[in-house]
């Protein structure tokens, strides 16, 4: 298949991140982990035989998330993808924690399916989420799903997914999720 692989959120000219921040709890700034992690997905996936493109936004340019939006779906809508696999983390109080995958449509829903159920052999299972609110999951002519794969905010769900060799061996478990053909 040929993957679209997009980092959620992006660094607005001013400085500011358009992600969550859980660092104030112990977390992680949800932005710069997923775009380093989406280094080890994308590898992961391509390990499998599959074709990924790595879609980040441009740091620095854009004054408002907004205009995120466009520019994913401009190179989405464009590039003849089979799937596009969106990568976040949810954020709330401190002690909210787990795992979910997103989708809109039956395609979407079978990816998400596979891919929670790896993603809950580390974090609570959430289980997948049907929504319709998201440019993502419904802006797209491929199918999508969108990873929360942990919370920022949860100080005890980041020391699992800290470092490299952990961003690795959770990448794994998302290529796992995304079978060949
Ligand atoms: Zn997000």
């Amino acid at each position: 298949m040929k993957i679209a692989l997009t980092v959620g959120h992006s660094l607005l000219k001013n400085g500011n991140y358009t992600s969550a921040d859980g660092k104030k709890y112990g977390g992680c700034n949800e932005y710069k982990w997923c775009k380093a992690f989406s280094k080890q997905v994308a590898s992961a996936i391509r390990k499998n035989g599959h074709t990924v493109k790595r879609i980040v936004c441009p740091e620095k340019k854009f004054t408002s998330s907004i205009q995120e939006k466009a520019y994913k779906l401009n190179i989405i809508n464009s590039g003849n993808y089979d799937l596009v696999i969106e990568l976040h983390l949810n954020a709330a109080s401190p002690s909210a924690k787990g795992t979910e995958v997103l989708y809109k449509s039956s395609a979407g829903k079978k990816y998400a399916e596979k891919v929670q159920k790896q993603l809950a052999s580390v974090f609570t299972d959430r289980g997948i989420k049907l929504r319709d609110d998201l440019y993502m999951l419904n802006g797209t002519k491929p199918p999508a799903i969108l990873i929360e794969t942990f919370f920022c905010t949860n100080k005890g769900e980041y020391k699992k997914a800290k470092g490299i060799i952990k961003r690795r061996e959770l990448a794994k478990l998302i290529a796992k999720g995304i079978p060949y053909k």
